[in-house]
């Protein structure tokens, strides 16, 4: 039996770590006592401790990691056992240590894979939602006018040898744009409709009776939303200063 010099108590002696320089060849505090001052030390240089860890990491890193695949790739059963006990002992902490790792390794990655996907996606949608509108609301209107063209040259006795684009004077979104900007409350694309809004020749066609008249009459800055009433009043209508505007921008149809 020994009596501890830390915390006094006897004890036997396999309760003492073994020396080499004391008297009995056993160390003065029993190995509780050390164990207790070690890990208070631990815990006060903490910090010291992870340093040091660090910079031998960083020496000899090599070394260690050449040591530690070593180690793993001969004890590879051995590993996986002790991995399975853990995970049986507690199976939650395992799960969330696993899914830790994961994203400390792919989580950034990931998060912008998904990000940049994500996007696509949006601007894939938004594109496709533009594609439906245009086939839906605004490419009817150049088909409208087209076989509205048509129309009036075969009326005249004229056939049309010109694309509908090229007689308007400009593309389908230009051409849209200027009917859009003159848009009036309660007017949009979804009702360019039969009983909504029409559109019409500013100037209207049957004020002209040549190919060149019609085709004039096509062009885009003659054309303007009009609700389907108004239309339908000023319908044959020639206003008054019909003659007057197509003198002042060079045509005149020979009828007048
Ligand atoms: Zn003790």
């Amino acid at each position: 039996m020994k009596k501890c010099t830390k915390c006094n108590e006897i004890k036997s002696l396999n309760n003492f770590n073994k020396a080499e320089t004391t008297k009995d060849r056993l160390t003065g505090h029993c190995k509780i006592c050390l164990a207790i001052s070690n890990k208070e030390w631990r815990e006060k240089n903490k910090k010291k401790m992870q340093d040091y860890r660090q910079k031998y990491y960083a020496e000899n890193k090599h070394y260690i990691d050449g040591r530690q695949k070593e180690y793993r790739s001969e004890n590879l059963e051995v590993l996986k056992e002790k991995q399975r006990a853990s995970y049986k002992l507690n199976p939650e902490e395992a799960k969330n240590r696993v899914k830790e790792y994961r994203f400390k390794k792919f989580g950034k990655q990931k998060a912008e894979k998904k990000r940049i996907r994500e996007e696509k996606e949006r601007s894939a949608m938004i594109r496709r939602c533009e594609r439906e509108y245009h086939k839906r609301y605004l490419h009817p209107v150049k088909t409208n006018l087209r076989v509205r063209l048509n129309i009036a040259l075969k009326l005249s006795g004229n056939i049309k040898d010109k694309s509908a684009l090229s007689v308007i004077g400009c593309d389908i979104n230009t051409l849209t744009s200027h009917i859009e900007k003159q848009f009036i409350k309660g007017m949009s694309w979804e009702n360019n409709t039969i009983n909504g809004w029409h559109i019409d020749h500013i100037i209207p066609l049957s004020s002209a009776d040549t190919k060149e008249g019609i085709e004039f009459l096509f062009h885009y800055t003659n054309l303007q939303p009009l609700w389907a009433e108004e239309n339908r009043l000023k319908r044959h209508k020639i206003p008054l200063v019909t003659n007057l505007y197509f003198k002042s921008v060079g045509y005149y149809s020979q009828k007048h």
